[in-house]
C-alpha cells in the first residue's frame, strides 16, 4: 500500500496558529517525526501516536526515517516549526529523496503543508514592519559558509531591504550578530528601528523595540528573531511600520496628488537620483 509524508509547519508554537490543514496532518498520521522541543510544542495533537523525536543535529537521519516508513505504507508527519519550507526539513526530505531515485507517483505520496513562518509571527507582534520588500537571512554558518552570508546582509542592506535575521546567535554563535550589524550600519543610520522578538506566541514571549545602534546590548538567542527596518521604517506608538508608499501618490484625505495616477507607476519627480542602467 502506498503510504503518505506530510510535511508540515506548526506555526510559531502556540496551537491558535497551528492551521487547520497542519492540525489534520498530524491528526491523521500514524507516526509524527520532529526535533524533540517541536514534539513537546505539539503534544496534545499526538495521544496514541507513534512518536520519533530526535536531536536538533540529527536532522538527515530524521528525513530518512520518516521517507522509509511513508515509503513502506505508513501515514507519515514530519514537523517543522514555522513553515517547514523556510530553514525547515522540506528541503531536505527533497534531496533524500532524489538520492534513493523516488519519482512522482511512486510510494510515499508528499503533501507540503504551509505554516506560519517565524518573519510573519514576529512581524505582527513588533506591528508591521514587512510592508514593503524584504529579505530574510540566516546567520547560521553550520551548513553556509559565513563569506556567503555576509554577502548577502551586505547586499540587503544597500539595496535597502527590510532585513529579517533568523538563527541570529547561540551559544556557541555570538561574533555574526555583532558583524551583521556593522555591515548594516554601514548603509543605514543609527536610529533605524530594529525589533527583536525572543519565543513569539511561546511561553515566555519577549519582544523588544530598539534601534540599531542599541538593540545588541539586549539579550539575543536561539529563539530570536531579529527585524532590521528599512529607509523609511518608523516607529509609532511602540509599533514598528514600514509604509507600503501610498502617501508617495495620495493625501491623507485620499486625493491624489498632482502629478500622480492611480493605476499606473509613481511619477518621479527628478529622475538625478536614480542610478544610470
Ligand atoms: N522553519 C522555521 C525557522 C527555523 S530556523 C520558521 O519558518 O519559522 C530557527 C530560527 O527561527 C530561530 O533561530 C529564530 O530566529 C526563528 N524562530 C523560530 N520560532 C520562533 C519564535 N517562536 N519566535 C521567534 N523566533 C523564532
Amino acid at each position: 500500500m502506498k503510504g503518505k509524508l506530510h510535511i508540515v509547519g506548526f506555526g510559531p508554537g502556540h496551537s491558535d496558529h497551528i492551521t487547520p490543514a497542519a492540525h489534520r496532518a498530524i491528526e491523521e498520521a500514524d507516526i509524527v517525526v520532529g526535533y524533540r522541543t517541536y514534539i513537546d510544542c505539539v503534544r496534545e495533537l499526538l495521544g496514541g501516536k507513534q512518536i520519533v523525536a530526535t536531536g536538533m543535529t540529527e536532522e538527515i537521519g530524521r528525513a530518512r526515517k520518516a521517507i522509509e516508513e511513508a515509503r513502506s505504507g505508513k501515514v507519515v508527519t514530519l514537523i517543522s516549526s514555522g513553515d517547514a519550507g523556510v530553514y525547515g526539513m522540506a528541503g531536505l526530505v527533497f534531496e533524500v529523496l532524489r538520492d534513493i531515485g523516488w519519482k512522482r507517483g511512486d510510494s510515499p505520496d508528499l503533501a507540503i503543508i504551509p505554516g506560519i513562518t517565524a518573519l510573519n509571527s514576529c512581524a505582527s507582534l513588533l506591528g508591521a514592519p514587512l510592508v514593503h520588500d524584504f529579505a530574510s537571512v540566516s546567520l547560521s554558518d553550520l551548513l553556509t559558509p559565513w563569506e556567503a552570508i555576509r554577502r548577502r546582509i551586505e547586499a540587503a542592506a544597500a539595496a535597502d531591504f527590510v532585513i529579517g535575521l533568523y538563527n541570529p546567535k547561540s551559544g556557541r554563535r555570538q561574533k555574526q550578530i555583532v558583524e551583521a550589524k556593522a555591515i548594516i550600519a554601514k548603509h543605514r543610520p543609527g536610529s533605524t528601528p530594529v525589533g527583536l522578538v525572543k519565543s513569539g506566541y511561546r511561553d515566555l514571549q519577549k519582544v523588544v523595540l530598539a534601534d540599531l545602534d542599541t538593540f545588541l546590548d539586549y539579550e539575543i538567542g536561539m529563539l530570536t528573531t531579529v527585524i532590521v527596518g528599512n529607509s523609511n521604517t518608523f516607529v509609532f506608538e511602540g509599533y514598528m511600520v514600514t509604509p507600503r508608499g501610498y502617501l508617495n501618490k495620495y493625501t491623507m484625505e485620499g486625493d491624489v496628488l498632482s502629478g500622480q495616477k492611480p493605476g499606473q507607476s509613481l511619477v518621479v519627480e527628478s529622475r538625478a537620483s536614480i542610478p544610470e542602467e
